[in-house]
Parts: C-alpha cells; sequence; structure tokens
C-alpha cells in the first residue's frame, strides 16, 4: 500500500516509527506536512496538492494532527475522505474528541465514568458552579489547554473562587472537576487501536504534583488493567469513534473515570513502558481495513 502519514515533524518519535513499521511490512510511505497541502474542491475532482503535485495514488493515510493545527488538519483529513482514501482516524471523529467539552457530553451521554464536571464561560454564579462539583478541592482547568498547562488545583473555596474570577477576565471557556484525589497523582493512559486496548500504562506525576503528564516530568510503568478500566477505555474510545486513541483514566472511588480521549496519542511512552510494538499494531490494523472501506463515521 502507499500510506502517507499527516505529521507536521517527520523526525518525531511517533511519526518515525510508524513510517519504519509499514516500511518493513512492504509498504511506501510518505511524511505529509498537511499545512502546506492545498485542497481543491471542485466538483467531483477533489484533490490535495503537495509540494507542486497532486497527492492521488495515496491507499491509507494516518493523521497525526497537532492540537493547535485542527481545523486545518482536519479539513486535510476530510478531503481525503472525499476521495475515497481509507484514514486510520477520521476527520469528524479527530474533532469531536478535540473539543473537550463535546467529548464530555458525549462520554455522559454514554453512560461512561467522568469526574463530576461544570463548565462555564463568564458566569457571575461563581459559587454555585462550585458547589455543582461538590465543593473545594476541586480543579479547574482552562480548555484551550494540553499537557497540563491552564490545569489548577484549589485546595479551598476562597482559592477556587478567586482563580475562576481570574479565568473569567481572559474571556475562556472553563471547566470545573471534583478533584479525586484518590488518584494520587497518577493516571492510566490506554492505547485503544480498533476497540481495543493494546497497551497500558501508569503515569505517576513527580512528587508533590497532582498532574501525572510527562512533560512536566512523570514517570510511567506498565500496568494491568482491571476489566472495567478495558472495558471503560474502549467505550470511550467507540464513542468518539476513534479507531486509533489514548485514553486517560484516572482511578477514582467511584470506578474509572475519563480525562480524555486522544486522537494523536503518542507513541514513544506507551512502547517505551510496555515494549508493545504500538505502531505495528496500528498498520496491522491499517492493513486489514483499508481495502474493505469499513470505517464510516456513524456518530452524530
Ligand atoms: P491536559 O489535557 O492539559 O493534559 P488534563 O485535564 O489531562 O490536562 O489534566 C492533566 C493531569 O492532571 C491529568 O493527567 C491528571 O493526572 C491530573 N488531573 C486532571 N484533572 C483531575 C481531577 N479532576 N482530579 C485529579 N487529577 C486530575
Ligand atoms: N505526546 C503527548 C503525551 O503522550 C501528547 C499526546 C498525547 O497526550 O497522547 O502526553
Amino acid at each position: 500500500m502507499k500510506i502517507a502519514i499527516l505529521s507536521q515533524q517527520a523526525a518525531l518519535y511517533s511519526t518515525k516509527r510508524l513510517k519504519e513499521s509499514a516500511e518493513a511490512k512492504g509498504h511506501q510511505v510518505r511524511v505529509v506536512d498537511y499545512l502546506r497541502c492545498f485542497m481543491n474542491i471542485t466538483s467531483h475532482r477533489p484533490s490535495i496538492m503537495y509540494q507542486g503535485k497532486p497527492l492521488n495514488d495515496i491507499d491509507a493515510i494516518i493523521p497525526r494532527i497537532g492540537a493547535s493545527k485542527t481545523f486545518y488538519g482536519t479539513a486535510v483529513v476530510r478531503q481525503f475522505e472525499m476521495m475515497g482514501v481509507f484514514t486510520a482516524n477520521e476527520s469528524q471523529a479527530i474533532s469531536r474528541s478535540r473539543d473537550k467539552l463535546r467529548c464530555l457530553q458525549i462520554l455522559a451521554r454514554e453512560g461512561i465514568g467522568l469526574p463530576v464536571t461544570g463548565f462555564a464561560h463568564s458566569t457571575k454564579d461563581i459559587d454555585g458552579l462550585i458547589e455543582t462539583v461538590g465543593g473545594a478541592p476541586l480543579v479547574i482547568k482552562l480548555l484551550e489547554g494540553t499537557q497540563g498547562i491552564g490545569v489548577v488545583l484549589a485546595e479551598t473555596y476562597q482559592a477556587a473562587t478567586s482563580v475562576i474570577e481570574a479565568f473569567r477576565g481572559l474571556d475562556a471557556n472553563i471547566l470545573v472537576q471534583e478533584f479525586i484525589k484518590e488518584a494520587g497523582g497518577a493516571d492510566l493512559r490506554c492505547f485503544v487501536v480498533n476497540d481495543k486496548v493494546i497497551a497500558a500504562m501508569r503515569r505517576q506525576g513527580a512528587e508533590g504534583e497532582f498532574r501525572s503528564n510527562l512533560h512536566r516530568g512523570g514517570k510511567a510503568d506498565k500496568i494491568k488493567l482491571t476489566p472495567e478500566e478495558r472495558s471503560t477505555a474502549v467505550r470511550a474510545a467507540k464513542s468518539m469513534g476513534l479507531k486509533v486513541s489514548g485514553v486517560d483514566l484516572l482511578r477514582s472511588n467511584h470506578g474509572p473515570v475519563v480525562m480524555e480521549v486522544n486522537s494523536s496519542p503518542g507513541l514513544e511512552g506507551i512502547e517505551a513502558a510496555t515494549d508493545v510494538d504500538v505502531a505495528g499494531k496500528i498498520i496491522e490494523y491499517i492493513e486489514k481495513n483499508a481495502a474493505t472501506g469499513k470505517t464510516r463515521d456513524r456518530i452524530p
């Protein structure tokens, strides 16, 4: 097959591993910087131009769209879909999961475990918002943040009020969440491919840090999930319509709760922690499904 990896950085571990793995299985691979593509949306003949030539012989794409490039990135993925090209993750599913509120709203509808969460833009009813999630301590998040930036733990009611007030002044969307103290600064990253958890790791935040992001100095270890955690991760991925995803869970007193579902999960941390050939599993998924054109997004 001819596979295009849509990635801005050919040198990234994840991109390199996917390329290597696909080549080892006999495929031709191109890394395409999707921001440098332009699209022709003429009726009946959709096409994509890259480096002065049309990309018209691609069988499958693997989107690795950066969080801040979701709008243009998903448009490029959609254009490939219009051309009948198989994609590891569909554009709609990527957009759905990137919108954190939409993601939480859908997970809630599906009855998937979530921390008690309120969201707001500029409500004056700060007390009401805090009470929604059961009071302090609570976690306040800026919706636009990634890698743990813009995630604040407010230990007291006063702290919560002043952080929410400060965020209100930023004209930002904010999310207020029950603090899952019992998670002990750890989360579970479940790597889901085609409705199966193929690898899982536990990430522990640095000493004194409630956020477990590896970018914030956390450590990761391989972990065995409980059947409930496994099914929660799979249901979360399915409800987003993602075929390749990283589902982050916290272990709470009321069972596993989903933090987020990532449509371009990094491979480096999970492969190192688990020794699973995650890149290989993604390529195998594409090999089995690209020809059949099976993935048609059906979730509203
Ligand atoms: P980002 O998307 O920026 O990584 P997250 O919402 O995933 O932000 O939060 C970063 C980390 O903070 C999580 O991985 C988790 O370890 C911790 N965390 C986030 N929300 C909560 C919460 N409600 N209770 C306990 N820990 C939390
Ligand atoms: N590579 C980063 C990480 O693993 C961001 C992508 C993701 O969250 O999956 O934390």
